[in-house]
């Protein structure tokens, strides 16, 4: 017997989100609790998969369970599929496992046909609405199942009411809306060659099989992909009976939060239409109104929603984001779901419910998607007097950002591959300007409210934004916005404060983030339960001290030559690289010596007593050097001229060097260690220029511990000759000191070869840091800049590659790598201390990989700090969870 693949609202539950995806699984559940859900049933996301393999068809078997299911629902509702007295109407939902909005397809009123709307008609007593349900049944059948522009069908919408003298849908007629579903039906002869179809199982097959489709349109996969959803999930379909928000005042439709998305404060928060349907609020047609208007309108009504919210919180034990739709003042809920939020909101919501004794501690912790801490350390409008907002819309998601005017997603991407910062703007929030949205700092857009699906989206990456807008108008001709009295052009910079819904002309200040009380609350529950050490890529003072203040416990990669970088510094830093000799090289670097010795002292009072890894100069020396093509620019003006002798031999000087220093490709060529070995000065004048620090700061009273770090070592011997000089510089710069302050000498471990030859390399080394990013770069042998700009996307696309091995850590290979090198590393030295820098250290997954592998810690950029704590204490949890099942298994299995 092939497996059951529909079942009624009656037969599931959440627990079986799996197989009935998030929609279906909290409808079965709702079912259950007995609260008013219109009846329905769920076609599993198995039989998405069958539909997949079997070349976009419904098996035999599916077809029939399907009939089945409808036939239970004809009872219920005492009325029949495709029957001109008492019609059944239904809908098809998409309904993914993890939830995606608005990405996939959704069909209402599915059952209306030329003959079953005069039926409608007549059991409502109601023409207009009967045919207001059977047109936009036509449209949408049109464009989600036959791929017709649904501009199309919003065209003839427009000609109908501009003929006829209409000002808003409310007021056309019945025959004019009849009028219109005979030219919806010759739309869609005319754009997909057949007719409307007139049978109902076969409107509800197509629709099936379009709704599978829809797991797979461009929006969608693009949503994956930002969220690593995996792609062979598929995804359920909902069949339920309708209820009609669109029968006139008494009714109408809504999305409502249990709590408020944007700052987490305990409200009802949502909105509504009155007569309209599902669709209409979150698509971003009409602005609707506020939830607290509904409480004069329909008081009965609000209070039995409020009664519901809070129930539904409760049960789910989390904010709720929950759709209904009001059909003569009775109510019914479609959809629950744990609603998305601004990471501002998800702090202050966990919490609350931690504090409330609602969630546990753990649960407090995954209750914040690692992904949305960052956002958390977004700028946001500094709060000035003179700001003269150019106009004010909707708080959609908070944030302030400035960029180029880009009036659509294509502009939007192109301008952002270009390098330059942009703001979206656009008349409606469309799902499919997803890219555009990914592409633009901020959205402005003059229509949609703050549950319309872009608003979802950019509060979902993090991004500012700003809805409904009024104020706002587009000239998509001419590639002009008004803004009130003001005309803006495409490309014109302009600023958005998403908290507060303002919107300015040019850029604005933006001050920087707060960590809140909540915040600090939070990473106070994730440090409680984290193994692994938080370290940060500081390279400056400035950086030591915001990580600490960001709650680092260590710098775990100090890069030394960006302090070579500084202003002043670098003239006398390209007189070294250029000397003739060693003699020259030496008293140049003497001047260097006390420079980076400063830098040394302030970020060692900085860390007071954590850790410091500082890793010696590991780019290639051209890199200090100016660029080739604007030397021999200059130089050519120059002996244009006839001027600056002196300038032009320095010149000539400079260029012959670089091209002594260039290489065929630099980032396997004279770098890290080797250069150490070449030029061993360099590293002796870094060395000295560490513990002169170190003995200065610690006669202060500070504690210092310095760990020098050895980069792209590939060989014992590199590291054994090195740290020979280490030891010989410290024990000379030290003197009676030696025995007081103690150092660590390690390596990173980058190269593929002194992984596999890790055993070896423990010999000489106190510490491994896995530096991920050219470890990746090796292991797969690409170059990060030019897989990005070539062909990593397309290897994404076709599924070569699952993600972007340079922000995830690919487990399967470079990873391999890592556990090896740790293992050999600890056999040999048992209190090896191991951890990882790179730009991994900030990504989740990876986090989850280092506290599996049992590394020490893990080292991130000062920002992302709040995250990894966060993600660190979740890698605990879910190793928890993980161990905590297989013992569930182990016991279940032998009673089977
Ligand atoms: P999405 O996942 O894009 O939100 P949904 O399947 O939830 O799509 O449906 C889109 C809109 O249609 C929602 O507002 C929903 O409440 C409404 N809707 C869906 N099914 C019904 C129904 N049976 N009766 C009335 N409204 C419905
Ligand atoms: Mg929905
Ligand atoms: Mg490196």
């Amino acid at each position: 017997m092939t497996e059951k693949q529909v079942y009624l609202f009656e037969e599931g539950n959440a627990s079986m989100v799996k197989l009935l995806g998030g929609k279906g699984g909290n409808l079965a559940e709702m079912t259950a609790l007995g609260l008013p859900i219109p009846p329905g049933f769920t076609i599993t996301t198995d039989a998405c998969k069958s539909y997949y393999k079997q070349g976009g068809q419904l098996s035999g078997e599916l077809q029939s369970e399907i009939r089945r299911a409808i036939s239970t629902l004809e009872k219920v509702k005492d009325s029949r599929f495709g029957d001109a007295n008492q019609p059944l109407m239904v809908s098809v939902r998409s309904g993914s496992v993890t939830s995606m909005p608005g990405m996939m397809d959704t069909i209402l009123n599915l059952g209306l046909n030329d003959e079953t709307v005069l039926g409608l008609a007549r059991q409502t007593a109601s023409e207009s609405f009967a045919y207001d349900c059977y047109r936009r049944l036509i449209a949408m059948f049109g464009e989600i199942v036959l791929g017709i522009p649904s501009l199309l069908f919003s065209q003839q919408l427009e000609n109908l009411k501009i003929h006829a003298g209409r000002e808003s849908d409310g007021e056309i007629t019945a025959g004019e809306w009849k009028q219109l579903t005979g030219v919806y039906q010759l739309l869609v002869k005319e754009h997909s060659g057949i007719d409307f179809p007139q049978d109902v199982y076969q409107q509800l097959n197509m629709a099936v099989r379009a709704v599978f489709r829809s797991w797979n349109n461009a929006r969608a996969k693009v949503y994956r992909r930002l969220y690593s959803i995996p792609h062979d999930q598929g995804t359920a379909v909902n069949v339920q009976a309708m209820v009609f928000g669109n029968k006139g005042e008494d009714s109408g439709t809504g999305v409502l939060f249990t709590r408020n998305p944007s700052t987490g404060a305990k409200e009802l928060y949502g909105e509504y239409l009155i007569n309209a349907q599902g669709e209409d609020v979150v698509a971003g047609l009409r602005t609707p109104r506020r939830l607290a208007e509904l409480r004069e309108g329909m008081p009965e009504v609000y209070d039995h929603l409020a009664a519901l919210a809070s129930g539904l919180e409760a049960h789910y034990r989390d904010m709720q984001d929950i759709e209904f739709t009001i059909e003569n003042r009775t109510l019914y809920l479609l959809q629950t779901r744990s609603g998305k939020r601004t990471a501002q909101a998800a702090v202050k919501i966990a919490v609350d419910l931690y504090e409330a004794g609602e969630i546990t501690k753990e649960e407090a912790v995954c209750r914040i998607d690692a992904g949305h801490l960052d956002q958390l350390l977004h700028r946001s409008v500094a709060p000035l007097e003179e700001l003269k907002p150019l106009a004010i819309g909707l708080p959609a998601s908070p944030g302030g950002a400035s960029g180029m005017i880009a009036l659509d997603a294509e502009t939007a991407e192109a301008w952002k591959q270009n390098g330059s910062r942009v703001m979206l703007v656009s008349a409606e929030t469309s799902p499919e300007d997803i890219h555009g949205i990914l592409a633009a700092e901020g959205v402005l857009t003059a229509q949609g409210g703050m549950t319309s699906h872009a608003a979802v989206v950019a509060r979902g990456m993090g991004k500012p934004c700003v809805c409904g807008c009024d104020q706002l108008s587009i000239d998509a001709e001419e590639r002009i916005i008004y803004l009130g009295d003001h005309i803006l052009k495409e490309g014109d910079v302009l600023s958005i404060d998403g908290t507060s819904g303002r919107v300015y002309a040019g850029d604005v200040p933006l001050s920087d983030p707060e960590m809140t009380p909540e915040l600090l609350k939070l990473l106070g529950l994730a440090d409680e339960i984290r193994e692994l050490k938080i370290y940060a890529n500081a390279d400056t003072p400035q950086d030591a001290r915001i990580s600490r203040e960001l709650g680092a416990e260590g710098i775990g990669l100090c890069r030394t030559e960006h302090m070579f970088f500084t202003g002043t510094r670098l003239p006398t830093v390209q007189s070294m690289i250029l000397a003739d000799s060693r003699e020259e090289r030496l008293s140049l670097l003497e001047r260097i010596l006390p420079m980076q010795q400063s830098d040394f002292e302030d970020m060692f009072k900085a860390m007071n007593g954590l850790p410091m890894t500082i890793r010696l100069l590991d780019p290639p020396l051209h890199e200090f050097l100016p660029n080739l093509e604007q030397l021999g620019e200059q130089l050519r003006r120059l002996q244009l001229t006839g001027g600056g002798l002196e300038e032009q031999k320095r010149l000539k000087r400079m260029i012959a060097k670089i091209r002594s220093l260039q290489e065929k490709n630099p980032m396997l060529g004279l770098r890290g260690c080797r250069l150490g070995i070449q030029f061993p000065e360099i590293y002796d004048m870094q060395i000295e220029a560490v513990f002169r620090a170190a003995k200065t700061t610690a006669h202060n009273g500070i504690e210092v511990r310095p760990e020098i770090m050895i980069p792209l070592v590939g060989d014992p011997r590199e590291l054994k000759e090195l740290r020979a000089l280490v030891d010989k510089v410290a024990s000379e710069v030290l003197g009676e000191a030696f025995k007081s302050i103690s150092y660590r000498v390690g390596t990173m471990i980058e190269v593929p070869r002194a992984a596999v030859m890790a055993d070896k390399i423990a010999e000489h080394a106190d510490f491994f840091s896995f530096g991920t990013n050219d470890l990746t770069q090796m292991t797969f042998g690409y170059s990060r800049d030019d897989a990005e700009g070539k062909f990593l996307n397309s290897y994404l696309d076709r599924n070569i590659l699952s993600g972007n091995p340079f922000q995830m850590l690919d487990q399967e290979g470079v990873g391999k790598l890592i556990e090896w090198a740790v293992a050999r590393g600890k056999e040999k030295k048992s209190f090896l201390k191991t951890g990882l820098c790179g730009e991994h250290g900030g990504d989740q997954s990876s986090i989850f990989f280092c506290q599996q592998t049992g590394l020490d810690y893990v080292s991130c950029s000062p920002y992302r700090i709040p995250y990894a704590r966060m993600a660190a204490a979740q890698a605990v949890i879910a190793a928890r969870d993980e161990a905590a099942n297989k013992k569930a298994e182990a016991v279940i299995l032998p009673i089977e």
